[in-house]
């Protein structure tokens, strides 16, 4: 173990005997009774050992307790990580420099102890597959590479329906996600071999993203359908208009289009990071109405006219 600072927070003093670490309060810890630690903090940047960290301290004569002290109040406050060398150091050198505020951002919302080893290792082995064109596919799929994510910008290939594992060779996606107007088609491929996929488009001055859709078990595209129509009995009607059509131009502008893939990358790295369970698209989807600056989620859950197998959550 190299016991580093959580990377991403400041170490600041609030008087001679009291450290904070981080500035924003929510998530900056204080501590106490650590008169003896600003030497000890130094030390503290992964590249020594707890050993070499007693000795470094011990020649500016800190005492071998008191330095186990500090680093024990740091650990409980959760200001102690292990350095990630090992990921940092598997990494190629300019992927390295990139990686290094994603390791930081994931390990502080995380909170977890490696300094976002197993994020970072959880992102590079989910295989994602952006399906779509345009200005929010391409900046999705780039935001999506730089956070350490192996999106694949292309066409979505038919998946084998054998529970999700990757064939050797080729790599089937955990997550496709579908980028605007959805193909009646591909939404029914995705569906059939029980590949999660995500919903993101923008129009109308609208961003959508979600619902996240997990087959049998989260509410379809097809539910929403049955939903809207339950409200507006036109709705079959108008959906059948649309098929295959969209409004030429678009009223989605370059701020919009960046918002929403942003968002969409956001909710895709929690689904990297965290895994499938509690995620706010599911059953919901998050909208942006411009000129408005807020996200609001809307609740969508499975309907019980659908045949998709999903059941309302308890
Ligand atoms: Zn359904």
């Amino acid at each position: 173990m190299r016991p580093a600072l959580r990377a991403g927070l400041l170490p600041l003093w609030r008087d001679r005997d009291t450290v904070q670490i981080g500035v924003d309060p929510r998530r900056a810890v204080a501590l106490t009774g650590m008169s003896d630690a600003c030497d000890v903090i130094a030390l503290l940047d992964g590249s020594r050992d707890r050993d070499q960290i007693l000795a470094a301290a011990g020649a500016r004569g800190i005492r071998e307790a008191v330095t186990e002290r500090i680093l024990v109040l740091l650990a409980a406050a959760g200001a102690l990580i292990d350095f990630p060398s090992s990921a940092l150091r598997a990494l190629p050198g300019e992927l390295r420099e990139q990686m290094i505020p994603e390791l930081a951002s994931a390990s502080v919302s995380c909170q977890d102890g490696d300094g976002g080893a197993q994020a970072l290792a959880r992102r590079a082995g989910t295989a994602v597959q952006v399906c779509g064109t345009g200005r929010i596919a391409a900046t999705l799929a780039d935001l999506l590479t730089s956070s350490g994510m192996a999106a694949r910008y292309g066409p979505l290939e038919v998946i084998a329906p054998d529970g999700g594992r990757r064939p050797a060779g080729d790599a089937a996606p955990d997550l496709a996600v579908l980028v605007g107007r959805q193909q009646p088609d591909l939404v029914a491929r995705v569906q059939r071999a029980k590949v999660p996929h995500l919903s993101v488009s923008a129009s109308e001055a609208i961003g959508v993203v979600g619902p996240l859709v997990r087959p049998g078990v989260t509410a379809c595209l097809r539910c929403l359908d049955l939903a809207r129509a339950e409200r507006d009995p036109a709705w079959p009607l108008l959906l059948a208009q649309v098929a295959g059509r969209d409004a030429n131009p678009p009223a989605c502008g370059a701020a919009l289009a960046t918002a929403v893939a942003a968002q969409a990358a956001v909710q895709i790295l929690a689904f990297a990071d965290l895994g499938p369970n509690d995620q706010a698209t599911a059953n919901g989807t998050l909208e942006l109405v411009l000129p408005g600056w807020q996200w609001r989620r809307r609740s969508w859950p499975p309907n019980p006219a659908c045949i998709c197998g999903a059941s309302p959550p308890a």
